[in-house]
């Protein structure tokens, strides 16, 4: 029995109608910016797996990193012990991130990255004796599938059967944007009055707010501008409402820099990494926050320390794995490849919104193009027909994003947008 129905007979996939979902292509190898299946077939991962990929499918300094690693110290608990990967990494890390954010704490998947974000939100306050158990976020943001993420995600139809289940949450518009559009200044006008009532009249209760900033990722890469987030982040801190930072999907590079919030020019309680932290090699997942709340977490019992912490918390394999891709991104080449891809997606974006009458709303932070398209297009037989022509992309609704590995060339490129509007056009 071939690979597919051997899969089939056991395995449930994520995000998956199992009903109705053809038997999934089996890929026997990676690399750099393409999948090959048995065939030997190759497709062009446009969204760098789900968005974790940076550099490229079995990339060999990463490999060798996690390899040489493995035949010292595969793992070891967290609580009371240390090693070094976990600290070199959060040296690295903290040398390009702002100096408030400066603690860190290990998980091993963005949702639980999350996770920690708000409990130690929640419980900073309740470190200071004050109850406040509603928290704040914004229509359409996804934050992972665990409870909390969900409560905080519910506004983006991911978890509607949950709802019964989850805390209290607010949520307010996310003024998204897109090349050409004229009421970007009214719409951002619009939410920061929504949130400044929602504070208005709820201020004892707050606890926090949640945002992923400059780009909402499964929402269908929804982009805002940096000053928006900048304005929400001064009117929290006038409030004193802690900010978290989802940046799993954001950070290394996505937006154009290190971190979105680098763009913002403003800096929250919590940051939140990982996605590409590893480039894509293994689960591993940041929380990093500030000294005034770790500070808060100090006492002489352990009733105000951080009770949560998972089996792999910082596995010393993932911490290889991620420092090795931190340095592959921090050279000027991968730099520069953000550059130029940033460059060709807008070019190409604007000659593919010329070329197609059936799509809109072209945009572009970063390394992360997108555009809406119409009803007249069937999804899934676009997505079918990428992939005949060898390029590998996964709409979300009725949103296509190229969201490509930073090695990806120019060439490769702009050959994927010619595909892309000769399908849309059949
Ligand atoms: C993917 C994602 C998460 C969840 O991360 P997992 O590793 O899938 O649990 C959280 N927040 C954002 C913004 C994401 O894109």
């Amino acid at each position: 029995m071939d690979l597919s129905k051997r899969d089939r007979k056991l395995i449930w996939h994520p995000f998956t109608q199992e009903k109705l979902a053809d038997l999934p292509v089996v890929i026997v190898k990676g690399k750099g910016c393409y999948l090959y299946d048995e065939k030997n077939n190759k497709y062009l991962d446009l969204i760098s797996s789900w968005w974790v990929n940076l550099h490229g499918h079995a990339q060999p300094q990463i490999a060798r990193s996690i390899y040489n690693q493995c035949c010292n110290l595969e793992h070891v608990l967290f609580a009371g012990y240390t090693h070094e990967p976990a600290v070199v990494l959060c040296e690295k890390l903290n040398s390009i991130l702002p100096d408030e954010l400066c603690k860190f704490f290990f998980s091993d998947n963005g949702s639980t990255a999350v996770e920690v974000a708000l409990k130690m939100c929640y419980q900073y306050w309740k470190n200071k004796g004050l109850n406040k158990p509603l928290f704040l976020a914004f229509e359409g943001g996804y934050h992972g599938d665990t409870f909390g993420c969900m409560s905080v995600g519910l506004a983006s139809d991911f978890h509607n059967i949950f709802t019964d289940l989850c805390f209290e949450v607010k949520f307010v518009p996310f003024p998204n944007t897109w090349i050409d559009d004229e009421d970007v200044e009214e719409k951002e006008q619009n939410a920061l009055e929504v949130l400044q009532k929602c504070i208005n009249e709820n201020l004892e209760k707050i606890a926090g707010l949640i945002v992923e900033p400059l780009v909402q990722c499964s929402a269908g890469m929804k982009m805002c501008r940096p000053n928006f987030i900048r304005s929400v982040v001064q009117l929290l801190k006038k409030h004193d409402i802690l900010t978290i930072f989802d940046e799993v999907a954001t950070g290394f590079g996505r937006t154009g820099t290190y971190f979105a919030l680098l763009q913002t020019e403003v800096v929250p309680d919590f940051l939140c990494l990982s996605k590409g932290i590893t480039g894509g090699f293994l689960p591993l997942s940041l929380t990093i926050t500030t000294l005034k709340i770790y500070n808060s977490f100090l006492g002489d019992t352990i009733r105000q320390a951080f009770l949560h912490g998972h089996s792999y918390t910082a596995n010393p394999l993932g911490c290889a794995a991620a420092i090795a891709s931190y340095d592959l991104l921090t050279t000027p080449e991968t730099v520069d490849a953000i550059k130029k891809i940033n460059q060709t997606h807008i070019e190409q974006i604007k000659i593919l919104m010329k070329n197609c009458e059936n799509v809109t709303r072209g945009r572009v932070t970063g390394t992360i193009s997108a555009f809406d398209v119409n009803e007249n297009v069937d999804m899934q037989n676009l997505k079918q027909n990428c992939l005949q022509e060898g390029i590998l992309i996964r709409p979300l609704n009725r949103t296509v994003y190229l969201l490509p590995p930073y090695c990806i060339t120019i060439v490769e490129l702009i050959k994927s947008y010619q595909i892309l509007i000769s399908k849309l056009n059949e």
